[in-house]
Formats: structure tokens, C-alpha cells, sequence
């Protein structure tokens, strides 16, 4: 990305997707439609499925969909898993719930691990639940739950379910992916998933999924209904450079640019400037006093969930921030509303935007609790 532009009087959004865009990236999503069977489409999906697959380490298979993340998400199930398979759904928020509702969707017999708001999934309790089943087809589980801001050690979770398992291992990184590693083929990771508007600096309308010869394996006795999100489809139409169905095109330009910038800025160094900004927004939210809701070992480098003082009304908060600040800082979902509220640092964000909603998150709170 050429360097960063903030657009006047735009407000600092600083929820966990979508993420802010700036001006030449903008500009670039109001580009004029192409012929989406034309050799430019192809030419651009052929470098467009290289660099994914160098951001995810991976020689599998990668596919770009329109859709949003929950679309990738249901890819994921729709093509590996049939009905009246077992599931083991591994929850740390809302969208581990969402996952293990989509597999139930289809017919999976789920069973559910849940683990306490604010904590990652612990790994002898993932370990002692698959000893005690058998036949399990996949584990499912978000790798950074955005509802909380913690993000699982997908390494080891990996690691333990490939030794205590033949499941397939598919997994929600639609918030982490390209902010975070993610080793696929090292980690043996069956199926990713996630979305554009995420940490991949564009707007919504593409999900990118990843796609392992075992799970291929898994595609060829599924039977569950499958027709827009077939990966069949995304395959036999990539051999000819094309998409089966008509695209997203804004979300695709402006992927094809955020792809190869993050290939040539080096995905290491990607990965190192969504840590070091995390980091300054988690000291930063500590120096004012606050208190960060995940377990600080599993804390999320594309979002931070940070406490509300007790009896603050947290929706006020929120709007309050907004009407003085002209910053949308995120709240929190279901069982955490009003408790919580959460910061995105993923994709194009900078130390002044951070500290600018830390800013207006204290001076706020001053002016609620005085
Ligand atoms: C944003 C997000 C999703 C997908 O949400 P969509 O609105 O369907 O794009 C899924 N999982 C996680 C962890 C997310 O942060």
C-alpha cells in the first residue's frame, strides 16, 4: 500500500471489520467494471491465487468467493461434512457459535466444548474430549474470536487434534488471516476461511477459502446440499481463469492490491506491524487505567476487548464516543453488551488512530464518571 492518507472528516472507524480504507485504495474500488470472462480477469485471478497462497504458506487449493466471511464459513462445512457426521465444535464466543450453528445446519451432530468469555480454548480439555469420542470428521473452532478479542493457539490446538485425530480441521480465521500467521500446510489446516473486509484493507464481498487434499477427499462423499458455495465450481473455473459466478469486482481490485503489497512488504513484517500495533493499543488501554477482558497471553493482534467499568452504561458509552470524537469504536455481542468495548487494529491503522479512540474512550469515561 502507497502510505496512507486519512480522508478528511471521515470518522475513525475502529470496529473489527470492515476496516477502514484509504484514499488511493478507495479510489481504486470505484474503478469501471471488466469482463469477468475476459483474459485481464484471468491474468489477475491467477496472481490473485498465488500471493493467497504465499500469505497462507500453503500449496492447497484457494478460492475467491463472493460472499461474506459466514459464506466461507459454510463452504467449509457444506463441502466436507454430511449429515449425521460428528462435529466437535471447540466456542470462545459468538462466532464459534455461529460455526457450530451452521454445521448443525447441515445435519452435523455437533459437540460443543465452550470455554469461558475472555479465555482461549484450553488444550488438555480439547485433548481429554477427543480421546473419549471416536469417528469425529472435523473440529471446528475460531481461530480469533472477534467477540472477545482472544485468539486460540491454532499451532497447538492443531497439533493436538492431529494427535488425537483423523478429523478435519477447519477453522474461521476470517478475522485473523492476514494480520496473523497461519501456517496451513505446516500446522496441517484443513480448510480456512475468511473475508475481505477484514484485515486484507478492502471492502466486503470476497471470502477466501483454502482447501487440503483431505478435505477434497471429504468433498467426494458429502452429500450435503451444496450448489452456489460447491468448491467443485470455484476449481473447474479457476482452470479456465474464471469465476463461476459474476464477482465481487470493487473487493477483487482492491485484493489483487492488497495481496501483492503484502507479498512484497513480506508477510513476516505484516504479521510484526499487526503485533507491534496491538500491542501499543493494549498498553495504551492499560495506561488509562483499563482493564483488557481476554487472558493476556491469548490476546488478539487485530482486535482488543477492553473492560467498562462496572454499572457504566455501555451503549451511551458508545454513542457518546461517536457524537463527541467522530471515533466508532466497537461494543460488545450478546452475553458482553455493554460490558466490554473492542478496538480493530487489523489491516491499514496507524499509532495515531489508536491512540486518537483511546483518547476519546478516556475522555469520555471522564466525562460519564464525573
Ligand atoms: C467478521 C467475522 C466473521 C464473518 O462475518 P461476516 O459478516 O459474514 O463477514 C466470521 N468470523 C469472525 C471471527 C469474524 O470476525
Amino acid at each position: 500500500m502507497s502510505t496512507p492518507v486519512s480522508s478528511q472528516n471521515q470518522p475513525n472507524l475502529r470496529i473489527p471489520g470492515p476496516v477502514p480504507l484509504p484514499d488511493d485504495v478507495l479510489e481504486l474500488a470505484g474503478s469501471q467494471m471488466i469482463n469477468h470472462r475476459g483474459p485481464g480477469y484471468a491474468d489477475m485471478l491467477d496472481r490473485m491465487t498465488k500471493n493467497l497462497k504465499t500469505v497462507f504458506m500453503t500449496k492447497n487449493d484457494a478460492y475467491f468467493i463472493t460472499s461474506s466471511g459466514t459464506g466461507a464459513m459454510e463452504t467449509a462445512i457444506v463441502n466436507t461434512i454430511s449429515s449425521g457426521n460428528k462435529v466437535l465444535s471447540i466456542i470462545i464466543g459468538a462466532f464459534g457459535e455461529r460455526f457450530a450453528e451452521i454445521a448443525e445446519a447441515y445435519g452435523g451432530a455437533v459437540t460443543k466444548i465452550t470455554f469461558d468469555l475472555g479465555q482461549a480454548a484450553d488444550l488438555d480439555k480439547v485433548r481429554e474430549t477427543l480421546k473419549g469420542m471416536s469417528d469425529v470428521k472435523a473440529v471446528i473452532f475460531t481461530h480469533n474470536e472477534s467477540s472477545t478479542g482472544v485468539s486460540n493457539p491454532l499451532e497447538e490446538l492443531c497439533a493436538v487434534i492431529h494427535e488425537e485425530s483423523d478429523a478435519l480441521i477447519l477453522v474461521d480465521a476470517v478475522s485473523s488471516a492476514g494480520g496473523v500467521p497461519i501456517a496451513v500446510d505446516a500446522w496441517g489446516i484443513d480448510v480456512v476461511a475468511t473475508a475481505s473486509q477484514k484485515s486484507w484493507i478492502s471492502p466486503p464481498g470476497i471470502s477466501m477459502v483454502t482447501f487440503s487434499d483431505k478435505a477434497w477427499k471429504a468433498h467426494a462423499t458429502s452429500t450435503s446440499p451444496k450448489y452456489y458455495l460447491d468448491v467443485q465450481q470455484y476449481e473447474d473455473y479457476l482452470k479456465i481463469g474464471q469465476p463461476p459466478f459474476t464477482p465481487c469486482l470493487p473487493a477483487m481490485f482492491t485484493l489483487e492490491v492488497a495481496l501483492q503489497s503484502m507479498v512484497d512488504e513480506g508477510i513476516e513484517n505484516v504479521f510484526g506491524r499487526h503485533h507491534e500495533i496491538a500491542q501499543h493499543t493494549r498498553d495504551g488501554a492499560k495506561a488509562l487505567g483499563l482493564e483488557l477482558l481476554p487472558d493476556p497471553k491469548f490476546a488478539s493482534n487485530t482486535v482488543t476487548a477492553i473492560r467498562l467499568p462496572e454499572g457504566l452504561d455501555g451503549k451511551a458509552f458508545l454513542a457518546k464516543v461517536n457524537k463527541d470524537h467522530n471515533v466508532i469504536l466497537g461494543g460488545g455481542q450478546k452475553a458482553l453488551v455493554g460490558k466490554i468495548f473492542r478496538v480493530g487494529h487489523m489491516g491499514w491503522v496507524e499509532k495515531s488512530h489508536i491512540d486518537e479512540a483511546l483518547k476519546a474512550a478516556e475522555e469520555t469515561l471522564k466525562s460519564m464518571t464525573s
